[in-house]
């Protein structure tokens, strides 16, 4: 479960920006997951429902914030939302597109503390 490697880097970020701020409590922490980033987000809760105990971030509120994928047809020089993750066929020509233009997001993005 890579999930849990992320939720350890994006603990510790919040910790680092936590400790910076003179924060003493995280109370929220807001996270970017895009449709394309190949991160589950119940996954991602689960991992940090594990890790939180014992830090300064216990019990604080995990937000995932879902980012809908978003693909380009230069052809139609049109965006498109593409209905799977792995064929981005542009639905007025039909040509398969590769330009991403949101969907790979995986950030931390708010934090909340006391
Ligand atoms: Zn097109």
């Amino acid at each position: 479960m890579h999930e849990l490697g992320i939720a350890e880097s994006a603990l510790e970020l919040a910790l680092t920006q936590a400790h910076s701020a003179g924060a003493s409590r995280v109370l929220r922490i807001v996270i970017r997951v895009g449709a394309l980033s190949g991160v589950d987000a119940e996954a991602l809760r689960f991992a940090f429902t594990v890790i939180l105990p014992g830090t300064a971030a216990e019990g604080a509120t995990l937000q995932i914030d879902p980012v809908a994928a978003i693909a380009y047809c230069p052809a139609c020089q049109k965006d498109f939302f593409p209905d799977t993750d792995h064929f981005f066929e542009c639905p007025t020509c039909g040509q398969l597109c590769a330009t991403v233009k949101q969907g790979r997001e995986l950030d931390l993005v708010r934090l909340e503390m006391l």
